[in-house]
């Protein structure tokens, strides 16, 4: 019967020892293990904090975009096998820096010259502030209309005619 009880006993003791070992922490490791974590948020977090005010100060100072119209963005103009600028008729266009630009716009944004713009008619350049050829009198307003963009087809196949095979 003793021999029973003390082994229940031992065996009873034995429950306790692991219990206390599950339930109570050795608060060494834990210090060994939190305080670089601590330390690490400790450091970590204000950088953070400072990244981020740094972050929406720069969002905020930064100046919205001025608002510019898409159309005053000047393309090159394209040119021929002899490098002469293929400049079409009723288009603005910058002859010192190669620039065509949209419709409206009167002067170059790269060197400030006042555009110019070619007659559909004879050819003839002139300035984009004059509205009305000097040579032949065709009148254009500079981004009136997008005439000077429309072709019109010409010498299209005649209808009804019969396929040439
Ligand atoms: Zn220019
Ligand atoms: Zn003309």
């Amino acid at each position: 019967m003793d021999d029973l009880k003390t082994g229940l006993e031992g065996l009873f003791q034995t429950f306790i020892d692991l219990t206390s070992k599950l339930v109570l922490p050795d608060w060494n490791d834990v210090v060994t293990l939190l305080l670089p974590l601590a330390l690490l948020l400790g450091l970590v977090a204000p950088v953070l904090t400072i990244l981020v005010l740094y972050w929406a100060y720069q969002t905020a100072k930064r100046p919205r975009f001025r608002v510019r119209p898409v159309e005053t963005a000047p393309v090159a103009v394209s040119r021929d096998e002899a490098g002469e600028a293929i400049v079409p008729a009723n288009v603005p266009y910058c002859s010192r820096d190669g620039l065509l630009y949209p419709a409206r716009t009167a002067k170059c944004s790269a060197c400030g010259d006042e555009l110019t713009v070619r007659c559909p008619v004879d050819g003839t350049l002139r300035t984009t502030r004059l509205e009305t050829c000097g040579a032949c009198g065709t009148r254009y307003v500079l981004g009136a209309a997008d005439t000077a963009l429309t072709v019109r087809r010409v010498g299209g196949p005649p209808e009804g005619g019969a396929a040439v095979a």
